[in-house]
C-alpha cells in the first residue's frame, strides 16, 4: 500500500514529534554513552541511533536498547536507504511485478 499525501505528511509530523521528544533525546543519549562507536563496524563515533525494527512496525520497541544501533549520520542514511529498497523489492515480489 502506498501512503497517500495526507498520510505521508502526518507521518512526517509524527516522526518529528518522536525525534524531538525529551524521552527519545534522553534514550538516545544514554544509548550512545553506552555504545559510542558506529555499530556498522566502520569505527567512527556514532551521532545517531537507528531502530533495527522499524518504529512503525514495533512502536513498543522504540526505546528498547536491544532494538537500537548506534550509527554515524552517513551510515544511518545508508542503512535507511537500503532498507527502503529492500522493502520496495519484497513488495514487488508480493505483487508479482518483478
Ligand atoms: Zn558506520
Amino acid at each position: 500500500m502506498v501512503p497517500n499525501r495526507y498520510e505521508q505528511s502526518q507521518q512526517r509530523k509524527e516522526d518529528r514529534a518522536f525525534y524531538s521528544s525529551a524521552r527519545w533525546q534522553r534514550c538516545r543519549k544514554r544509548y550512545i554513552q553506552q555504545q559510542p562507536l558506529c555499530e556498522c563496524g566502520c569505527g567512527e563515533m556514532a551521532t545517531e541511533v537507528h531502530h533495527k525494527i522499524d518504529r512503525k512496525e514495533r512502536p513498543d520497541l522504540a526505546f528498547d536498547f536491544d532494538n537500537l544501533e548506534a550509527m554515524t549520520k552517513p551510515c544511518h542514511s545508508r542503512i535507511t536507504r537500503e532498507r527502503q529498497l529492500e522493502k520496495k523489492s519484497s513488495k514487488k515480489e508480493e505483487d508479482g511485478n518483478v
